[in-house]
């Protein structure tokens, strides 16, 4: 990124010399100019540097003082416009260097961070407008009453998870279970997108594509080695969420790398987020005693139920 950033610098500098010899080869009279000023500079500085007194200073500022006054209204006159000169930065605030003179990181810099957080985690259309404001309880009171109260306070506590991992006190993990179209992957997407433009590490990635990168990493000879990123977020990321567990052809090789992985992020420390079509029940049989164990007992486990939104939706529309 520090390289991209140089290379951009570079690049917008080139910019502004051609558009500068473009001018000048315009209006040679205007290069004529600043070559002078250009001059009266140079004999300045060398005064700067000398013992002179103030006085040798007093008619170079003021050759330099008719000088700009000349240009000014050459570029009146010819209706140049003063930005022509100046390098056309994407932001003014940092000159596109992403930091401040005070080693601060610029506003800029920290959205671009952000962007690549989204391109990263894996986070898709519709998931990226999914947000704890657009949770929409209606749906879930318009079943019955209790159910909108419960989901009151399953949004409720997916605020907070999404708070504790932010602190980076977050211990417990949480799992989301229930039927398809209760409102698992709005909740999920919506930590996510909460902790993602707050400048965390998320990985959001379905159970088939976390195991095919994994399948790929280590039997993928042509990978030589090399880590996809993907793996490395899975242990290091602020919060890794598997989504639509169960939906997948369940092989010992799943069951083996799932068990490592909630494994690993307990060890870890680090929080994770499964959601799954699966009942509670299932689990064991699907994946094994130890690894629904892990799962369940390490886990705050949120029954999402109620008639498929997208059923709703449907019928509704
Ligand atoms: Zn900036």
């Amino acid at each position: 990124m520090v390289i991209d950033r140089d290379t951009k610098r570079l690049q917008k500098k080139a910019e502004r010399d051609r558009r500068v010899e473009e001018v000048y080869g315009r209006y040679p009279e205007l290069a004529e100019l600043d070559r002078q000023l250009r001059d009266v500079g140079v004999r300045l500085l060398k005064w700067a540097v000398s013992k002179a007194g103030e006085e040798a200073a007093t008619p170079l500022n003021e050759e330099r003082a008719v000088l700009a006054r000349a240009r000014e209204e050459l570029f009146a006159r010819l209706n140049i416009a003063p930005a022509v000169f100046e390098v056309q930065w994407d932001c003014p605030q940092c000159q596109d260097r992403g930091w401040s003179a005070f080693g601060e990181k610029c506003a800029c810099l920290v959205q671009e961070e952000i962007d690549d957080l989204f391109a990263s985690s894996g986070l898709t259309g519709e998931m990226l407008a999914q947000n704890f404001a657009t949770f929409d309880l209606s749906w879930y009171q318009g079943q019955s009453a209790r159910l909108g109260e419960k989901m009151a306070q399953v949004l409720a506590l997916g605020q907070d998870f999404a708070d504790q991992v932010l602190q980076g006190v977050r211990r417990q993990n949480l799992l989301f279970y229930g039927g398809v179209g209760t409102g698992k992957t709005h909740l999920s997407s919506a930590i996510a997108n909460h902790l993602l433009t707050r400048g965390k590490t998320v990985v959001y990635r379905t159970i088939s594509q976390i195991i095919t990168s994994i399948y790929t990493a280590k039997f993928d000879f042509q990978n030589q080695g090399r880590q996809p990123a993907l793996i490395t977020g899975l242990r290091q990321a602020d919060l890794v969420i598997i989504d639509d567990l169960g939906s997948e052809k369940t092989t010992e090789f799943v069951a083996t790398e799932l068990f490592e992985l909630v494994n690993d992020r307990l060890r870890l420390e680090r929080p994770l987020l499964v959601s799954t079509n699966l009942s509670l029940a299932e689990l064991p049989a699907r994946y094994g005693l130890r690894t629904a164990d892990r799962l369940i007992t390490r886990s705050i486990c949120v029954e999402f139920e109620g008639t498929s939104i997208r059923q709703l939706k449907a019928v509704l529309n």
